[in-house]
């Protein structure tokens, strides 16, 4: 199986082969026709799986393809992810898969000011990549609105929960809306872990790799 097998759209296809990526990984080819059609999706996979691109290309498709008509240009896409390290590297991969498609991310986290995060904000994106804790604070001062979040991703979710951000999690749902499409990634799959799942997905499609 190839990229192209996939039917991606022209843009992605050309970035993934200057990428030098030709053939999906497991989690990308079982995932990915999914994703494009809309289901919700729990994934049971480990970093080095090729998870990142598993969701990152087909968000960047499906918002490309679904052009937003709103001027005010909400986000469309959040991405949470434990660690500022997996952040930046979630936004190097949209960068890099979606530089042909004229969409927009960023990413955010704690321990840095955030002033330049807010400008990268206030500039307007299609894609949010987030650590929890500093998505709580922007969006209790107002500078992030989800309310028009189209695909939300909660990445490694066995590590967010052992880090602690399990109310933080709890929070951010609250502020989600209900009608959006979700993926959850998880290494491990325990009772706990299951039971988040469980309240954040509709009916989804499970893929393990
Ligand atoms: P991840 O599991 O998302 O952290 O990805 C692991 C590494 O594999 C990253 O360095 C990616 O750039 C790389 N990678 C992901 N998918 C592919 C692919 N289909 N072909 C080649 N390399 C890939």
């Amino acid at each position: 199986m190839l990229f192209q097998d996939l039917k991606l759209i022209d843009p992605i296809l050309k970035a993934l082969s200057e990428e030098g990526y030709t053939t999906p990984t497991p989690i990308q080819s079982q995932a990915i026709p999914y994703v494009l059609q809309g289901k919700d999706l729990l994934g049971c996979a480990q970093t080095g799986t090729g998870k990142t691109a598993a969701f990152s290309i087909p968000i960047l498709q499906l918002l490309s393809v679904k052009k937003s008509t709103d001027r005010k240009r909400p986000i469309r896409s959040l991405i949470v992810t434990p660690t500022r390290e997996l952040a930046i590297q979630i936004g190097e991969s949209l960068q890099a898969y979606g530089k042909y498609t004229g969409l927009t991310s960023t990413v955010i986290f704690g321990g840095v000011n955030q002033s330049r995060q807010v400008t990268a904000l206030q500039n307007g994106i299609d894609v949010l990549v987030a650590t929890p804790g500093r998505l709580l604070d922007l969006m209790n001062q107002g500078f992030i609105s989800l309310r028009h979040i189209e695909i939300f991703v909660l990445d490694e979710a066995d590590r967010m929960l052992d880090m602690g951000f399990v109310h933080d999690v709890r929070r951010l749902l609250l502020a989600l809306p209900a009608k959006r499409q979700s993926l959850f990634f998880s290494a491990t799959m325990p009772p706990e872990i299951v039971k988040l799942a469980d309240n954040i997905l509709v009916n989804p499609s499970k893929v393990e790799v």
